[in-house]
């Protein structure tokens, strides 16, 4: 499948991705987790993004989209792919569909996984990430905690919080996607690839997400 997933911080966008590639082989595509990848590794690019993710801000769409022109056309795309925090602007979503038209790949749908702000915030502020930048699994200090003294599941590497996980850079973060990435909801609205999803469960989503697919084609 080839799909979007849009939604707010904290809305669950990776989690669904991870239990979508399950499905047919198709590959998570998370700007986050490639940007935050970066920094660890202490790339040109992760030098420059730095500064902006740790403020909560966007990174240029210049960077942006030199890192997805690229990823879109590494082989383990061809089974399909979900974005996961891609596009974030209306000039990614145009410079999105210039792309995919010079690739010759038609979408199949744009997810809205649409969560209350109270939940949001609860989650956010509750979450938790593995440091180590190849696993970046997600936790939950409440409903998914790491094993003891704080090591991954999968890794063992150290779980941390986020800078951008503070408080008031998720206040930040929820600003700029009220500002910045909202507006992509009417956007896709109006290619009717849009499906807007409201499902208290990640399985839900998913659910939903699967039948949005098999009603479009
Ligand atoms: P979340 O969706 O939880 O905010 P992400 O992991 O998707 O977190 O992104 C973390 C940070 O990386 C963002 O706050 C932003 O600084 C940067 N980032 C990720 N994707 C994009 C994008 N498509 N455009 C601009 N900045 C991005
Ligand atoms: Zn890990």
């Amino acid at each position: 499948m080839r799909i979007i997933l849009l939604g707010a911080p904290g809305a669950g966008k990776g989690t669904v991705a991870k239990l979508l590639t399950k499905l047919d082989g198709s590959v998570q595509i998370s700007t986050g987790d490639i940007l935050r990848g970066a920094v660890k590794a202490g790339t040109p690019l992760g030098k420059e993004a730095q500064g902006y993710m740790d403020r909560g801000d966007l990174v240029p769409d210049s960077l942006i989209m030199g890192i997805m022109e690229q990823r879109l056309q590494e082989p383990d795309c061809q089974k399909g792919f979900l974005l996961d925090g891609f596009p974030r602007t209306i000039p990614q979503a145009d410079a999105l569909d210039e792309l995919l038209k010079k690739l010759t790949i038609t979408l199949d749908l744009v997810a809205n996984i649409d969560v209350p702000r109270d939940v949001i915030l609860d989650r956010l502020t509750t979450r938790r990430t593995c440091s180590n930048p190849d696993c970046q699994e997600i936790y939950n200090v409440k409903s998914n905690p790491p094993a003891a003294g704080n090591k991954c599941k999968k890794c063992g590497s150290e779980v941390i919080q986020r800078a951008d996980e503070t408080e008031e850079a998720i206040g930040k973060r929820l600003d700029v996607y009220n500002e910045k990435t909202a507006p992509l909801i009417g956007y896709y609205e109006k290619t009717g690839l849009l499906l807007t999803i409201q499902e208290a469960s990640s399985d839900g989503v998913v659910n939903a997400i699967k039948q949005g697919i098999a009603a479009k084609k």
